[in-house]
């Protein structure tokens, strides 16, 4: 009879939460390679360990955009699924020269996604699985060991925004939150949830104690319910209604006054753009107390791609319309488009030429 291979979790249930902490303290030092090395922990417990992969991802493509340096890995775990992951890096006006960059990552939270929203590239992957809380911090873990191997930088903003419906998978994306935070030292505000909109799982979010004060973003898309049903195939006929609500409950139980509510805004030509559109984007973020808009240029995903991109000068257009109403807009640039790393565009290498 084989023996029943022991996970992390089955040796650690038992642990004290200080022990959990020296565990997720040490995923994130440069010098600690191994659960062996991590001293603070007891022999006895180290031996436990000793078969407990020490990464869970492993890298099988790394791709570098020529045009703005921009890296998209697609990364494997255990069980022969992949994911993809960005690293974006942030030139600021205020770097001198020798200034190391800043970088922001963009991580995934499931194996594809089965939301289905007609202009993402993931959607049309369907879902295969949740990541476990390990698989999504090591994606930062992978990202910050390659900047240390280069001493390229560091990271210090993390997005939601990879393949997946985060708030699918609020367990671990949750508890992956909250080792970052104490671990990684990444500021609550330095990271960013993005979400296609869940009613019941927002409403559980606000009421969660545990949940960390990250910044919220949703993908809205539309704020004329119709039009957004027939971009977005998971979205409910009284949703903006209930938006409304919800951001009054949210800013209440966040409510520092610089915790915005970000809304993301994809500019798809003769869909969503339209006089009409903005009028109704203006009446809904009035509605919901501190927001910032941010309107995404959309980016193109296969070849059998049927929607067009808005010209820059209609998303300008918004957006100063959007300022006269003192309403803080910006409009998203996108970055490595050259290797189909931007937003929406993460399908996983090996399928994109389907
Ligand atoms: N499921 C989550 C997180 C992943 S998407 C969500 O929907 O928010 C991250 C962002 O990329 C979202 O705002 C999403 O709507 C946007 N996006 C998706 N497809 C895009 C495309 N083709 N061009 C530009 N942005 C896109």
């Amino acid at each position: 009879m084989t023996e029943k291979i022991e996970s992390l979790e089955d040796i650690i249930k038992d642990e004290p939460a200080f022990r959990r902490q020296q565990i997720y303290l040490a995923w994130f030092d440069k010098n600690i390679h191994s659960f062996e090395e991590i001293t603070t922990l007891s022999k006895d417990l180290r031996a436990k360990l000793k078969n407990i992969p020490w990464m869970t991802v492993k890298e099988r493509v790394l791709q570098q955009s020529k045009i703005d340096g921009t890296r998209k890995a697609l990364l494997e775990f255990a069980d022969g699924r992949v994911v993809e992951s960005v690293l974006m890096p942030r030139v600021s006006k205020k770097m001198i020269p020798g200034d190391k960059p800043r970088y922001t990552i963009c991580v995934s939270s499931q194996v594809g996604c089965p939301m289905a929203c007609t202009f993402c590239a993931t959607g049309k992957l369907g879902f295969s699985r949740n990541l476990t809380y390990r698989e999504i911090i090591d994606q930062m873990r992978y990202w910050q060991e390659l900047l240390w191997k280069t001493e390229e930088g560091k990271v210090d903003n993390i997005v939601f925004m990879g393949q997946g419906e985060p708030l699918l998978n609020y367990n671990n994306v949750k508890l992956a939150l909250n080792i970052l935070i104490k671990g990684a030292e990444i500021g609550p505000r330095k990271i960013t949830v993005s979400t296609v909109g869940l009613a019941e799982t927002m409403n559980k979010m606000v009421d969660d104690k545990h949940w960390p004060p990250v910044r919220f973003a949703l993908s809205l898309h539309s704020a004329i319910n119709e039009n957004r049903t027939s971009i977005m195939p998971s979205n409910r006929a009284d949703f903006l209604d209930f938006l409304v609500d919800w951001s009054k409950r949210y800013h209440l139980a966040f409510p520092s006054r610089t915790h915005f509510i970000g809304i993301e805004y994809i500019m798809l030509g003769g869909v969503n753009d339209s006089p009409k559109n903005l009028d109704a984007l203006i009446k809904l973020v009035q509605k919901m107390g501190s927001v910032k808009v941010n309107l995404i240029p959309y980016n193109p995903g296969s070849k059998k791609d049927f929607f067009g991109a808005t010209p820059i000068e209609t998303i300008k257009h918004w957006q100063e319309k959007m300022n006269q109403k003192n309403i803080i807009c910006t409009v998203r640039r996108s970055q490595g488009l050259d290797i189909a790393a931007a937003c929406g565009q993460l399908a996983n290498l090996d399928k994109q030429n389907d």
